[in-house]
């Protein structure tokens, strides 16, 4: 399925309403007032964030089992992942901010790429069976709390007062939580919901009507 027919719209930037054509694949179109760019058809809405997604699974995967960080001070040494680091805080009596982290760095980026790796997948060949639909909203409730830039930043400050007291060595851990930032934000910015919405099958068999919460601009869409 590609773009949907003729349709009509507002510009978002300067309300001029028009008729949007259908787009060549790769195209896309400006406001005939203000120029502003409204429609766009991405070459391959798909097969791009598929391909970051699973790029992010594999960083995740390193980021997770692999050491973010090594101690060493007089003679001891040790190294902790996110985990190990979420558990040492629960220890410690820190237990809100545990789980903070291991729901803020661990579950929800987890659950986020899970989803998308699932959705991305059964949409390739589309109609996408309804329960694809599920696992969208799924995805998009875990997307705002993959927060691992917080975390990152948690760890640096920690970094800097311990560095006067330990030799601090960065691990794998630490480059791959870095690298899987700036995936999870390419695959938010290749990802077209829209796209992927008119290729999942309702639960009667028919294709499903605009998205609820979509702007309520597209209202002629033969
Ligand atoms: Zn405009």
């Amino acid at each position: 399925m590609g773009h949907l027919g003729l349709d009509t719209m507002a510009c978002p930037d300067c309300d001029l309403p028009q008729t949007i054509p259908q787009l060549p694949p790769g195209g896309s179109a400006r406001c005939a007032r203000c120029q502003e760019t409204i429609a766009r058809n991405p070459s391959d809405p798909i097969d791009r964030p598929l391909a970051l997604t699973v790029g992010a699974a594999i960083v995740y995967l390193l980021a997770n089992l692999t050491p973010l960080m090594g101690l060493s001070a007089v003679g001891r040494e040790a190294t902790t992942t996110i985990a190990g680091g979420a558990h040492e805080m629960w220890v410690q009596g820190s237990e809100i901010t545990a789980l903070a982290v291991a729901f803020c760095a661990v579950i929800a980026p987890g659950g986020y790429i899970a989803f998308m790796l699932t959705v991305l997948l059964a949409v390739r060949h589309p109609p996408a069976p309804p329960w694809v639909g599920t696992m969208l909203r799924f995805a998009a409730f875990m997307q705002p709390w993959s927060m691992n830039e917080v975390m990152l930043l948690g760890i640096l400050v920690a970094l800097i007062k311990i560095a006067t007291l330990a030799d601090v060595n960065p691990g794998v851990g630490i480059f791959a939580v870095g690298v899987l930032i700036v995936l999870l934000a390419a695959i938010a910015a290749t990802f077209d919901r829209h796209e992927v919405w008119t290729r999942v099958q309702w639960a009667d068999g028919s294709l499903p009507p605009p998205e609820p919460d979509a702007p309520p601009a597209a209202g002629a869409r033969a």
